[in-house]
């Protein structure tokens, strides 16, 4: 039997991670005598979700197992996420759903498609899942049940990426992270184009390790499980690594932004896509965000890029009256502003100015003579009334193309510039011959 486990909504802000959870999992269920067929799969769902914890990252584990032991993996499961999750916290609503069968339903990878780019209910996954004949386990609100839902109905068949993630162990948890900095750097090098966003060379920032008391220790992306192995064991670390697993993501590939729509359409929480006019010149607000206006032809939005996405906003505020502009990102606020994610320079606007024409005889500027009266130099007094004004263009500094924020203000599944031309449409599977978890 093929069983397909999505879990997710177990951490808090204050601990834990699903993915740890995950990591967990692989070493038990291992012992179980399963076979993965697969690698664990971290799906990062619509990131405008305002009640995530932080990356709105669910976890699917896809196993072959005999039937006899599908009782022991189901209570592995559920012992481990009511063991490893944060029931204190108000807003953290695990949810567990089992899957079995060999292939997943169009109905469940439809459902998958609509969590990454939109906004769903409890209702609607539950009645997936009792159509389909899967089980969901939810826990408080439930809510998890969405996200652990999706997570199956997600296969990356098309573009993925992959992650080593290293875990520390409990005590541990509340120190902070000790990493050799310049392996991490030594590595960006030496791993360039098969792994991303390791650091934010701009901000002299490593990327790879998160802040908060999680249990990851670092996390390394990159284009496929060689690659990512590769690298993560080249980070040297200050302290015992409790331990690691290669998961298969959807991280970096703008899953969320396919869908292209009208300034009309623009949902709160929804990502959005729209091609649009800039109206007003970007302004600098309190904080350092800039904010400028946009239209089409269904109506006007503003537009922000706001302090962290750090040189990104240089080109916004490069932007002028006429640019046609594809701009990426989700409103999250009453407000209706949309936050920049990305944005595309189609056609700058032209800076056409109409001058004086300078003199035939000495070179000098002219001035009119009024209307309809030609011209005279201003230096040597030559007059001539048959001259008019000379059109000028002043060059623009902003080229076309893709402008992204500063690598540690983009999303987790944002696709940063280096994974461009790399893009997988198709999924073979291949699993490492070497490791690809331990323990
Ligand atoms: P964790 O590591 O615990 O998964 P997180 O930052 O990924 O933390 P969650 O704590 O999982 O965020 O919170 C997100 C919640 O929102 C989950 O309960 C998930 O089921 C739900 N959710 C995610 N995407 C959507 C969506 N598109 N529509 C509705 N609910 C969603």
């Amino acid at each position: 039997m093929l069983l397909h486990i999505g879990l997710d909504d177990t951490d808090s802000p204050t601990g834990g991670c699903t993915t740890y959870i995950a990591a967990i999992l692989v070493e038990k269920l291992t012992h179980l005598g399963v076979n993965f067929i697969d690698y664990p799969h971290l799906i990062r769902l619509n990131p405008n979700i305002p009640w995530k914890t932080r990356g709105n990252g669910s976890i699917c584990l896809r196993v072959e197992a005999h039937e006899g032991i599908e009782g022991e993996i189901k209570k592995t499961v559920i012992e481990a996420v009511e063991a490893f999750s944060d029931y204190e916290c108000e807003n953290t609503n695990p949810g567990i759903v089992f899957y079995k069968g060999d292939d997943i339903p169009m109905s469940l990878k439809d459902f998958a498609l609509k969590v990454v780019q939109g906004v769903v209910s409890l209702e609607d996954a539950l009645d997936l899942i009792n159509d389909v004949g899967g089980t969901a386990i939810g826990y408080k609100n439930m809510r998890g049940i969405i996200g652990a839902t999706a997570a199956i109905g997600n296969c990356l068949e098309e573009d993925h990426s992959y992650e080593f993630i290293a875990y520390r162990s409990p005590e541990h948890r509340c120190k902070i992270r000790v990493i050799d900095e310049k392996s991490v750097y030594e590595m960006d090098e030496a791993m360039r184009g098969e792994t991303f966003n390791n650091v934010d060379r701009k901000k002299n920032r490593i990327l790879i390790t998160p802040h908060g008391p999680d249990p990851v220790i670092f996390g390394v992306r990159g284009e496929s499980a060689e690659s990512v192995r590769k690298a993560g064991f080249m980070i040297k670390v200050g302290e015992e690594i409790e331990r690691w697993v290669i998961f298969r993501t959807n991280q970096g590939t703008d899953a969320h932004l396919q869908k292209r729509i009208k300034i009309s359409d623009v949902k709160r929480y929804y990502p959005a896509v729209i091609e649009v006019e800039v109206v007003s010149k970007p302004k600098i607000i309190d904080g350092g965000h800039v904010i400028f206006q946009t239209r089409d032809e269904t109506g006007y939005i503003d537009c922000a890029a706001y302090e962290p996405t750090g040189d990104f906003r240089e080109v916004v505020r490069s932007l002028i009256n006429g640019d046609s502009v594809r701009v990426y990102g989700g409103v999250k606020s009453a407000q209706e502003t949309l936050n920049l994610e990305k944005i595309e320079v189609l056609k700058p606007a032209r800076i056409v100015k109409m001058e004086n024409p300078y003199c035939p005889r000495c070179g000098g500027r002219m001035e009119s003579m009024g209307r309809g009266g030609g011209f005279r130099c201003r230096k040597c007094r030559f007059k001539d009334p048959s001259l008019s004004k000379i059109q000028s263009e002043s060059p623009r500094s902003l080229a076309l193309g893709i402008y992204l924020p500063t690598p540690s203000a983009q999303r987790h599944l944002t696709k940063p510039l280096e994974r461009y031309g790399k893009e997988k449409s198709t999924y073979k599977l291949r699993m490492l011959e070497e490791p690809w978890h331990w323990p």
